[in-house]
């Protein structure tokens, strides 16, 4: 399998160099050439199948090529290496709850399967190789735990100093070894701008081979697929096979792009739905047909923050660019922070269920579009004691239980260091990190 930049589809990369380089020269994104189906007698056997197998089978066609069944068994092995369980709610609505990993939110799986791929296709030099990420709290807590001791590769995440949540630091800070967190004094804008230079430092690279981890790389997206087979699986015992609607909570639209990916692949699927929050660009889009980026608003739900979502020129190309299609399988719908907040409360009161900020927004836009006869799961992204500041102020009793739950007190700046929001400091850093 190859992969082709869809700003030039005549450039087609290997998989590792789609990996080490994220994005194509020109800005633009890879996509696998080809979306292959899958037997439909691997579709009809998975209810019977684990989740590591289904994960094989799902992956194998974009791999097979550079690597044999084995590495991939073993990557897809360590990847899924926790539940990703669906819990009927109501009658005709489920839960795919994916926050069962180390960081308790869905992305995970993606930062887990890029390590192993970089790890193995890692070139053979002395240099080190160094995977350097900003963060603005929940990607940079996914890559540190991804990458932890992953052999070859040295991990610097910067971040803005006091700006994330204690719980997010815990996590950026607290593996050490492999990972080395900085604590910019600055802004999240600062940190990024810091990383970029870094990226675009000529003679730099010439002495330490930097990549990056974000969510636009490919090694991201495809294991991601495996979420909605694994869903739909399981799906289908529930609801004596019929497709599902499927709503994702979206902010970089990653997700929902692999989901349909996996619908291109065969998977039945009855239709989907993008749940975004108050920023808008995509359900906006269904409706006029114009792409038009906002700058991002602030919600209570900000992993999904985006204005400009840089995993939709992958979408719009899996439908060859044509909204008509689009809007035959995909509408979406913004939500408020008041419906956040409501949802929350009202669905831990029905149906003794607690919900994240970013589950919430998925299951109210899954509620209000549900037909009669249709059924359907939405994904749950994140585990709400990740924010238990916002369930604090819908419900202080219930934020209070959480947090007595599951401690609130972590050593966090064990393995931080601090600097200035200068970039020099950052360069002379990673010159003597090998
Ligand atoms: C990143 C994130 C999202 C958005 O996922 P995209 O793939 O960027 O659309 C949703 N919920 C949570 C909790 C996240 O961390």
């Amino acid at each position: 399998m190859k992969y082709l930049n869809l700003g030039d589809r005549t450039e087609l990369v290997s998989l590792s160099e789609a990996i080490f380089k994220g994005l194509a020269n020109d800005g633009s994104l890879y996509m696998p050439e080809v979306v292959p189906a899958l037997a439909k007698d691997f579709i009809e056997a998975m209810p019977h199948m684990s989740l590591s197998e289904i994960a094989f089978e799902v992956l194998k066609p974009y791999l097979q090529s550079d690597m044999d069944d084995s590495a991939l068994k073993e990557m897809v092995e360590q990847t899924f290496s926790f539940p990703i369980p669906l819990r009927p709610l109501e009658e005709n609505i489920a839960v795919l709850e994916l926050f069962h990993g180390p960081t308790q939110a869905f992305k995970d799986v993606g930062a887990r399967f890029l390590s192993r791929l970089m790890s193995y296709f890692r070139p053979a030099t002395a240099q080190k190789l160094v995977v350097l990420t900003a963060t603005s709290g929940d990607t940079g807590g996914a890559v540190a735990n991804g990458f932890h001791k992953v052999p070859g590769i040295e991990v610097v995440v910067l971040y803005p100093r006091g700006k994330i949540s204690p719980y997010q630091q815990y996590q950026i800070a607290g593996p050490g070894e492999n990972i080395r967190a900085i604590a910019v004094e600055g802004s999240f804008d600062d940190c990024q701008r810091m990383a970029k230079q870094a990226f675009n430092d000529v003679a730099l690279r010439q002495q330490v081979t930097i990549s990056s981890a974000n969510s636009i790389n490919m090694g991201r997206l495809l294991p991601q697929m495996v979420y909605y087979f694994e869903g739909v699986a399981r799906m289908m015992s529930l609801n004596h096979g019929q497709a599902p609607v499927i709503c994702v909570p979206s902010g970089n639209f990653g997700n929902l792009t692999a989901a349909v990916m996996a619908f291109k692949m065969g998977l039945p699927v009855r239709r989907f739905l993008a749940a975004t929050n108050v920023n808008d660009v995509v359900p906006r889009f269904l409706t006029s047909g114009e792409y038009q980026p906002k700058p991002t608003i602030a919600t209570l739900a900000n992993a999904m923050d985006v204005g400009d979502p840089s995993n939709f020129s992958r979408l719009y190309a899996l439908f060859e660019k044509d909204v008509a299609k689009l809007k035959k399988l995909l509408s979406a719908c913004p939500v408020s922070d008041g419906e956040i907040r409501d949802t929350i409360q009202s669905v831990h009161q029905r149906l003794n269920y607690l919900l994240d900020p970013h589950s919430a927004i998925a299951y109210t836009s899954l509620k209000q579009s549900l037909e009669r006869e249709e059924s359907g799961f939405f994904v749950a992204t994140a585990h709400p004691r990740k924010f238990v500041e916002v369930i604090d102020t819908v419900m202080p009793e219930v934020g209070k239980n959480l947090r007595e739950k599951y401690g609130a007190n972590f050593v966090t700046d064990k393995n931080c260091i601090t600097m200035a929001s200068e970039y020099k400091l950052l360069k002379d850093y990673l010159l003597n990190l090998t």
